[in-house]
């Protein structure tokens, strides 16, 4: 059967102005971008600010139209956003965002709003949704009489399990994930991460999890996408690509996230600016922070292009090896 998500060469272009008084700048905020979420599992989709992983994860789900490529759920387009089978779809199709408090609405308790889909959606009869939502509460790790507290009465760590439990009230196939434990205290965040993990165990979710945080992507990815300046640089399975980055760039990221007990290779300091959108480098966009740069790096954008272990890879020296590997053997 199709795939449940599939992003085929997505672009997004925005109009940006550089400082106050500068022109205008067309600036390709996602540039060729293909995906695959399968059921059940996780795609981790890391890179620095600036990369692209958010507007990526809107145009997953259609809360933006792409300006090329297109987008298929369970192997259907996504239709354009406000009709009524948008809404339809959108509700196998659920958003997590990173701040909790402005996820929710205030004035509401939480019970209200995790019952609130149930409403919407016409879920259930009407005098059993408040039992429904109790029940989804209970799921979350939520306690009953937490439901009548208002957002601001819980933690943070809290306030994400409510909105998790809001999200799976329509029962959805795919979670969108953006930064979903980023705002949260360090201590609290692996609970949070579990808690959506032992989720798509049980309910066999798919997970797009955005997230700029290695150490995050290494707990919950089975595949992992590394996102540079609007492009896929490397691509692959989770165990592979993080025990052995072909890419300097996530060579870079795995190197400043070592796994504890593991012995740690040499720190690879990024140097340079991060990631400028406005500012796109010639060439491979990653060459004036990378410390594998050759001159043709400077002229020439490589292509992601499968090397023999599988995983795609965009760099010039990356497939160097593996074809001199490969013709030495
Ligand atoms: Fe570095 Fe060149 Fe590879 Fe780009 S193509 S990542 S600049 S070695
Ligand atoms: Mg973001």
């Amino acid at each position: 059967s199709a795939p449940l998500l599939q992003v085929r060469g997505i672009a997004r272009r925005y109009a940006m102005r550089r400082g106050l008084l500068g022109r205008p700048v067309d600036v390709r905020a996602v540039d060729g971008v293909s995906l695959t979420v399968e059921r059940g599992r996780t795609l981790g989709l890391v890179g620095e600010s600036g990369s692209g992983k958010s507007t990526t994860g809107r145009l997953a789900l259609g809360l933006e139209p792409p300006d090329d490529g297109d987008v298929l759920f369970k192997g259907a387009p996504i239709p354009a956003a406000g009709t009524l089978a948008w809404r339809q779809m959108r509700a196998r199709m659920q958003m997590i965002y990173q701040d909790p408090l402005g996820a929710l609405d205030r004035r509401l308790s939480i019970l209200e709003q995790v019952r609130e889909p149930y409403d919407v959606h016409g879920i259930g009869e009407a005098g059993e949704r408040g039992a429904m939502a109790t029940a989804l509460l209970q799921a979350v790790g939520l306690r009953a009489d937490q439901g009548n507290r208002y957002p601001h009465e819980l933690s943070g760590g809290q306030r994400q399990r409510a909105v998790i439990a809001r999200a799976l009230a329509t029962k959805p196939d795919l979670l969108v994930c953006d930064e979903p434990v980023s705002a949260l205290d360090v201590s609290i965040q692996a609970q949070v991460v579990n808690l959506l993990v032992d989720l798509q165990q049980e309910l066999g979710l798919g997970l797009l999890f955005i997230s700029h945080d290695l150490k995050v992507i290494r707990q919950v990815s089975h595949r992992v996408a590394v996102m540079y300046l609007g492009r896929i640089v490397e691509e692959g399975d989770a165990d592979l690509l993080l025990a052995s980055p072909a890419h300097p760039y996530t060579e870079a990221l795995v190197s400043a996230s070592p796994v504890p007990g593991r012995r740690a290779r040499p720190r690879i300091v990024l140097q340079g600016d991060p990631p400028n959108p406005a500012a796109r480098p010639s060439g491979c966009a990653f060459h004036p922070r990378c410390h594998a740069a050759r001159e043709r790096c400077k002229v020439e954008s490589p292509r992601l292009l499968p090397l023999p272990d599988g995983r795609l890879t965009a760099c010039h020296v990356a497939h160097d090896q593996a074809n001199f590997l490969k013709a030495a053997s």
